[in-house]
């Protein structure tokens, strides 16, 4: 970890431990993760003891030595002035609306795609979408806390859509757009995070941009999570058929924060505790990127 990030990883574990959490493990992600691909994995479980009731208790339940509540703002990451644009993928309410999401829409390459897909969902039919809204709830949290502005993709995880195109657009008045997602690779034995970012880029300042925000993002993930090998050393995808990406006027990725095929990055994506683990991470390659 290199000095800025572990001093951002500090920072963001003062936010959180300062309300009483014991999330932060003051053993952060996995300095060795390159070499140990089992984590972010199998450390999901029990061996995590403190981050299941952190999550449950939060900072209500844990007022200072003057019985106030310490509150969750303190300003250990200022992201005052920034706006960040938030997509979790997929909705709730997509499965049931095929034609909907089946009508075509501009997939800012001069074709079409069509509006919205279902996404995937864990062995146990825990769906993509519900993993996406829940972290990126967190993120959004988080985020405020650090003073960002946040936008929202969506407001809800019933309801269907947005189309993709719209999943590009929504961000135009940000800094930058991240899009949260879980990818569905079949074999169950694969496993890790991969970051997708627009290739080419819609114009040069933003491709810079968008490639930069990715590397911070695969830094950040490589931290607590394991990378998706098929995706290269840094588990980085460049596509140029992701609507979403290409209708994106500022920089902007997909983060698949894991396969949720497989058992235990899937034990992990249904946890509050590794929800958290992933929006932790998420904030951390949107404070390196800034
Ligand atoms: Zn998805």
């Amino acid at each position: 970890m290199s000095p800025r990030r572990s001093l951002v990883f500090s920072l963001i574990c003062a936010v959180l431990v300062l309300p009483g959490l014991t999330g932060c493990d003051t053993n952060p992600p996995d300095e060795s993760a390159g070499s140990t691909p089992s984590e972010g994995t199998s450390n999901s479980t029990d061996t995590e003891p403190s981050t299941d009731s952190e999550s449950s208790t939060g900072s209500e339940a844990s007022p200072d030595a003057d019985g106030q509540k310490i509150p969750t703002t303190e300003p250990a990451v200022d992201l005052s002035g920034r706006t960040v644009a938030i997509d979790p993928g997929h909705n709730g309410g997509n499965a049931s609306h095929p034609s909907e999401i089946a009508s075509p829409v501009p997939d800012g390459r001069g074709g079409t795609k069509a509006c919205n897909t279902t996404g995937t969902a864990t062995s146990t039919d825990y769906p993509e979408a519900d993993f996406n809204w829940a972290v990126a709830q967190q993120l959004k949290q988080e985020l405020k806390d650090a003073g960002a502005k946040v936008v929202m993709s969506r407001d809800d995880n019933d309801g269907v859509g947005p189309c993709v195109d719209e999943r590009g657009t929504f961000a135009d008045d940000a800094d930058l757009m991240v899009s949260i997602h879980a990818n569905g690779t079949e074999t169950a034995s694969t496993k890790g995070f991969h970051v997708i970012v627009a290739k080419p880029g819609s114009s040069d300042a933003v491709e810079d941009d968008s490639n930069r925000l990715a590397d911070s993002m695969s830094e950040a993930m490589s931290g607590p999570f394991t990378p998706n090998s098929a995706y290269g050393k840094d588990a980085i995808s460049r596509r140029p058929d992701l609507a979403g990406l290409n209708n994106a006027s500022v920089p902007a990725v997909i983060v698949e924060c894991g396969e949720m095929r497989n058992a235990d990055e899937a034990k992990t994506m249904e946890s509050k505790s590794g929800q958290k683990k992933y929006a932790n991470a998420l904030l951390q390659g949107i404070v390196d990127w800034y």
